[in-house]
C-alpha cells in the first residue's frame, strides 16, 4: 500500500509535525495544524517521499 508523508510546519504555534496517511484515507485534513488548528499553506507543507517495504 502506498503511503504518503507530509511534514507540516506551523508558523502560528511554531511546531513541526509529520503526518502519515494512506491513499484510502485521503480525506485526512492536512491543511490545518493538528495542535492549534491554524491553516497550513503549501509553503509550509513539505511532502516526504519515503520508500519502505
Ligand atoms: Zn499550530
Amino acid at each position: 500500500m502506498e503511503e504518503f508523508a507530509y511534514r507540516l510546519y506551523c508558523q502560528s504555534c511554531k511546531s513541526e509535525c509529520e503526518v502519515y496517511h494512506h491513499m484510502d484515507s485521503h480525506q485526512y485534513e492536512l491543511d490545518y495544524c493538528p495542535f492549534c488548528g491554524a491553516e497550513i499553506d503549501e509553503d509550509t507543507r513539505e511532502e516526504i517521499h519515503e520508500e519502505e517495504e
